[in-house]
């Protein structure tokens, strides 16, 4: 997928995913999605748009688009499937918790924790999915594919007022939870905001399965985030995830520390696993 996706030198570095993959020890490798499982989340427009890309382009301000990004995308959003199916974590990129069912935005493609909660739905029979977004951003993308749908709960902690703007204190719905967070939150700021609404949230929901979207860059020293969680932090965060339904899976989102990220996401599979 990074070879698939060359950023250049883009935040979204290709780096990323190749230092994950040296890492890591123990994987599978992953799979693309049919076309029938991207407009579970995508107009066909959207998904026409970055199959027929033949130069490189910018799709939004912030996301490139090669010739071969459609490859990748679409191998991040069967991977996500799959993990969603079968368990585990997706290391995939690029990343899909902006990407809104009609156009690309903010290094995001095709959403992949939201094609993911689709596809569990539709080829497990699952009534009730949640996702728990801890990515340092508002998940809006995800957010808005399932604004309408009450089948689907989406909870997301983010720094606010940040990018993208959404997800501040009234913007909520009945199966929309957005718990914004000051910048400079810490382990502690998340652990409560954790418990305080997001673990109550998602057992009164009862999920059938639990997606997390996992992103690093709320991790202290992250490039592009403002935030202080540690390697403790995001194990208990994916510790607490994974007591919240039989059936979790997690998908990479943000994390802009080389150095820092394989440890990060080492202690959220030490927590999911846990
Ligand atoms: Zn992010």
């Amino acid at each position: 997928m990074a070879r698939l996706h060359p950023t250049g030198s883009h935040a979204e570095r290709q780096e990323r995913l190749s230092v994950l993959l040296a890492h890591q020890h123990v994987w599978s490798e992953g799979r693309a999605a049919t076309e029938e499982e991207l407009l579970l989340c995508h107009t066909a427009e959207h998904v026409e748009v970055v199959r027929a890309v033949e130069e490189t382009v910018w799709l939004d301000p912030d996301t490139i688009c090669t010739p071969t990004t459609f490859e990748a995308a679409v191998l991040a959003a069967g991977t996500a499937i799959e993990r969603a199916l079968r368990g585990g974590f997706a290391l995939v990129g690029p990343r899909g918790h902006h990407a809104l069912a009609d156009r690309a935005m903010g290094f995001c493609v095709f959403n992949n924790v939201a094609i993911a909660a689709r596809a569990g739905q539709q080829r497990v029979g699952l009534e009730r999915v949640a996702i728990v977004d801890f990515d340092v951003h508002h998940g809006n993308g995800t957010d808005a594919i399932f604004r309408e749908d009450d089948s689907v709960l989406f909870v997301s902690l983010h720094q606010w007022p940040f990018y993208p703007g959404s997800g501040g204190p009234d913007d909520q719905a009945e199966t929309t939870v957005n718990v914004p967070l000051a910048a400079g939150s810490g382990d502690a700021e998340y652990l409560d905001a954790f418990d305080r609404v997001v673990g109550p949230a998602v057992q009164r929901f009862d999920p059938e399965l639990l997606l997390v979207s996992a992103g690093f860059d709320a991790a202290a020293g992250d490039p592009l985030g403002g935030m202080r969680v540690s390697e403790d932090g995001f194990r208990e965060l994916a510790r607490r995830c994974a007591g919240l339904s039989d059936r979790v899976a997690a998908v990479l989102e943000g994390g802009y520390n080389l150095e820092a990220l394989p440890g990060l996401v080492d202690a959220a599979l030490d927590g999911f696993t846990a």
